[in-house]
């Protein structure tokens, strides 16, 4: 599907498969607060493995080890373990959607200690990482590659790695909307579709429901969206923010505001968009979306994250206001 990525990079990554005994132990890892591409890709590419007679196949990523609810039917989850229970030393380690070891939290360090590691990512950002890259910037989404690394080991594609992958596939070009959703993307999704996937159903399981906690949650938070016509050059800014108060008041996890970012970056008034969500007392995960014109990975990596052009995050440090101030100065700087 893809060849954007070295002949000698895919033989690399197919040989470290090849050669693996079938009783090696294989780590899989996704980044942190795992979306749909991370685990997606992830599990999928473990069916795989699993398909091509490897015993020993762990998945996992950092921290909290439950699995987001939109992420509770997909196949593969008996792949899963908690990162404490990850294997220290596996023979073959392979990474899923993150651009950094620093992504992969407490699982960073098996980066090292594994026989070799391969890296599946899409990320502009990456910062090559690990021994095998197959990283292309120019795929929608890291199942995109995935599938390619599936294809060249001979995996049949059934119709549970295609939900795996069409999950992931589906997340990260936002329903097929956003930029990168090539021709060659659309291909793709026929194939996964071919295997007998029910797009309806998985789409409402993992976009289109939600506890109605959440709802209410949606609406006091969005009820407090600032606007900014005046920054980023006057092309406009949005954004608000969700403390864990309003998330324990509402009885709701972390995970049900991955989401809200969508929500806000459709301010007609706005090129740009933010969404704050506190993580602890003073610390919160910010997303940020552009609509073309602002390159928000710029100002993510000025600010310690990074991202894609139009879609970026990182970790801030203080007030709601002052990070949207470093926000607003990192976005004036980049003009
Ligand atoms: P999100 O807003 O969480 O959907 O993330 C959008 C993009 O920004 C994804 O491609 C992430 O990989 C990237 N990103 C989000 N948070 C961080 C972070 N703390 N550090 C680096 N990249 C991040
Ligand atoms: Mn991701
Ligand atoms: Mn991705």
């Amino acid at each position: 599907m893809t060849d954007r990525l070295s002949p000698q990079e895919w033989s690399a990554a197919v040989a470290a498969v090849r050669e693996l005994p079938r009783d090696a132990t294989v780590l899989l890892a996704c980044h942190v607060n795992p979306d749909g591409d991370a685990i997606g890709s992830m599990l999928g590419v473990g069916l795989g493995l699993r398909a091509l007679g490897f015993r020993h196949v762990q998945a996992s990523f950092p921290g909290p080890p439950e699995v987001p609810e939109p992420f509770t039917s997909l196949p593969g989850l008996d792949l899963l373990v908690p990162s404490s229970r990850a294997v220290a030393a596996p023979d073959l380690m392979m990474s899923f959607d993150a651009a950094s070891a620093s992504r992969l939290g407490e699982l960073a360090d098996r980066v090292t200690a594994a026989g070799t590691t391969v890296v599946l990512d899409h990320h502009a950002s990456y910062t090559g990482f690990g021994k095998v890259h197959l990283v292309d910037p120019q795929a929608a989404a890291t199942a995109v590659v995935a599938e390619e690394l599936l294809h060249r080991l001979g995996v049949r594609l059934d119709a549970q790695i295609a939900e795996c992958l069409y999950v992931a596939l589906v997340t990260d070009t936002g329903s097929f909307k956003f930029d990168m959703t090539t021709p060659e993307v659309h291909q793709l999704a026929a194939k996964l579709l071919a295997t007998g996937l029910q797009p309806s159903e998985i789409t409402r399981r993992v976009f289109d429901t939600r506890p109605f906690g959440a709802v209410r949650l949606y609406g006091e938070v969005l009820s407090r969206t600032q606007l900014d016509p005046d920054a980023a050059g006057g092309q406009g800014l949005v954004w608000t923010w969700a403390t864990l108060d309003d998330l324990a008041r509402h009885g709701q996890h972390p995970y049900v505001l991955e989401p809200l970012i969508d929500s806000v970056r459709c301010t007609a008034e706005a090129e740009v968009s933010c969404v704050l969500k506190q993580v602890a007392a003073s610390e919160w995960s910010v997303s940020m979306r552009s609509k073309g014109a602002n390159d928000v990975r710029a100002v993510a990596v000025a600010l310690g994250g990074g991202g894609h052009r139009l879609a970026a995050g990182f970790t801030a440090y203080g007030e709601v206001a002052d990070v949207v101030a470093a926000i607003r100065e990192q976005l004036d700087t980049d003009r």
